[in-house]
């Protein structure tokens, strides 16, 4: 690779929500084993018509009241951001591997820990028998120039040191370059596997690569 990164140490994650089963088993298909998914319900509809050696990756907004169930269907969580989530994590008979989800630009509205608050949680999380910390996972601001993620991305990285996460999760279709430069160790890349979503993205047309390659 050109940025001196060693693709092993990096995992793609195929993120499949809204995507169809049929079009989730043709990435399967081409090697891809890590999916994420953002919805519960949407995800249970999905198993059983997909291979069972899938590592399901929860990207979405971990509600507590579903985060039993959620432990039980994924294999790791991204979106770890409150302690009533993490005290139902707590109750399920499983270790789950969560990432902590930092709200890295103190965002107003935007879902995650506050930079200055997570060294508490941080400590909450390591102290759970049934939750595994693997690292800090973000989002980060939509900026249309994606040089400019390069800040926040850093301020990640120095931050999961801080905190001694092993794993960091961050990069999406539009800047994922600029963050396995920056250290990621897993990207979740949706649009730009799978083509735009129809959800959010109207007007746009698919210009997914599975699609094009029939
Ligand atoms: C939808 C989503 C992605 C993928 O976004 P793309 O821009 O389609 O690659 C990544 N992470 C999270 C948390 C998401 O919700």
């Amino acid at each position: 690779m050109s940025v001196g990164r060693n693709p092993d140490e990096i995992t793609l994650i195929a993120v499949s929500k809204t995507v169809p089963a049929e079009l989730i088993r043709e990435a399967y298909e081409l090697g891809i084993r890590d999916f994420g998914e953002s919805r519960l319900q949407e995800t249970i509809l999905k198993l059983p018509h997909l291979p069972n050696d899938i590592r399901w990756h929860f990207i979405g907004k971990l509600q507590s009241n579903k985060a039993k169930q959620i432990a039980r269907h994924f294999d790791v969580i991204h979106s770890l951001a409150s302690r009533s989530a993490l005290t139902e994590l707590e109750k399920v008979d499983q270790i789950i591997c969560a990432f902590i989800e930092i709200n890295i630009a103190n965002e107003i509205e935007k879902s995650g820990i506050f930079p200055n608050s997570l060294d508490e949680f941080v400590s909450e999380v390591i102290e759970c028998s049934q939750v595994h910390f693997c690292g800090l996972m973000t989002i980060g601001p939509n900026l249309i120039d994606k040089e400019q993620m390069r800040g926040y991305f850093r301020d990640l990285r120095f931050l999961n040191q801080k905190v001694g996460g092993k794993s960091l999760s961050m990069g999406m279709s539009g800047d994922f370059e600029v963050a396995i430069q920056e250290g990621a160790t897993h990207v979740r890349i949706g649009s730009a596997l799978f083509g735009a979503r129809s959800d959010i993205q109207p007007n746009q047309q698919n210009h997914g690569r599975l699609h094009d390659s029939g």
